[in-house]
């Protein structure tokens, strides 16, 4: 028998937010790989295995998800969201392309998913409707000079940015950081949209400024987006017209 390997994601939370493929993926496996939490949301079929991890060991699940499925195993490891987007499918790419040669040959697939930027943006009308970027502020797999380098970069060309990880009880103080380093270069009056749960039954929108934007409302379960020069407010909406002329 020969294994395979998917990597999913379960979309924001609302199940309705999870892809039919997905559900079929995760349905078809003998083994879900994933962290405990992502697991713990999903129903259970019988006879399937479930090896649930910490969050922070994400190359080491990779490399078990792999080898069960080189032992003839059909293998789902989960994240939430998208499983592309600061997620598992890289992780498993770089346990390939670093681990036993005979993975390179392995059944291996993506399902998409709906990421948490698209659900924060779905909650609030359309800030993403012209150019954006989205950028990790965890600073586990890269410096925070990097990550410094990149929002200023991206504050300079005029994207909207939308904030992945931006903040946890070990990084407290880098989200406050990142609005000092972004007031120097976009306005004040620039709207920020804290979004909590987006795509969640309790989903939760805090609209502000960046002038007034207070770090201290954004916790690991938040999306931070910040406009554009053009990002305005219509009605209860926010949202980017999708041309650089305002
Ligand atoms: N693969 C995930 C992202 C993992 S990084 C995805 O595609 O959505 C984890 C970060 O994603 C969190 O710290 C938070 O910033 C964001 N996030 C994940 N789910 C969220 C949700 N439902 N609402 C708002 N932000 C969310």
């Amino acid at each position: 028998m020969n294994g395979s390997l998917v990597i999913v994601g379960t979309g924001p939370g609302k199940p309705e937010l999870m892809t039919p493929a997905t559900r079929a993926a995760l349905a078809e496996a003998t083994d879900l790989v994933g962290y405990g939490p992502y697991l713990d949301r999903l129903p259970s079929m019988p006879g399937q295995c479930r090896h649930a991890s910490d969050n922070r060991v994400e190359l080491d699940r990779a490399r078990h998800a792999l080898a069960l499925a080189a032992a003839g195993r059909k293998v789902a490891v989960v994240s939430g969201g998208d499983p592309g987007v600061f997620a598992m499918a890289a992780a498993v790419f770089e346990a390939v392309e670093s681990g036993d040669p005979a993975w390179g040959s392995l059944d291996i697939r993506v399902e998409p998913g709906v990421t948490a930027m698209l659900a924060a943006a779905a909650e609030v009308g359309a800030p993403l409707g012209g150019d954006f970027c989205a950028i990790s502020l965890s600073d586990n797999l890269k410096s925070w000079a990097t990550i410094e380098r990149r929002l200023r970069a991206a504050a300079e060309a005029d994207f909207v940015i939308a904030l992945y990880n931006p903040a946890s009880k070990a990084r407290p103080h880098q989200l406050g950081e990142a609005f000092t380093l972004l007031r120097t270069v976009k306005d004040g009056t620039t709207p920020v949209l804290f979004v909590r749960a987006a795509g969640s039954a309790d989903s939760k929108v805090v609209a502000t400024t960046l002038a007034a934007a207070d770090a201290s409302v954004a916790d690991m379960r938040t999306l931070v987006i910040i406009g554009a020069s053009t990002t305005r407010r219509v009605g209860r909406w926010v949202y980017t017209p999708r041309g650089a002329k305002p």
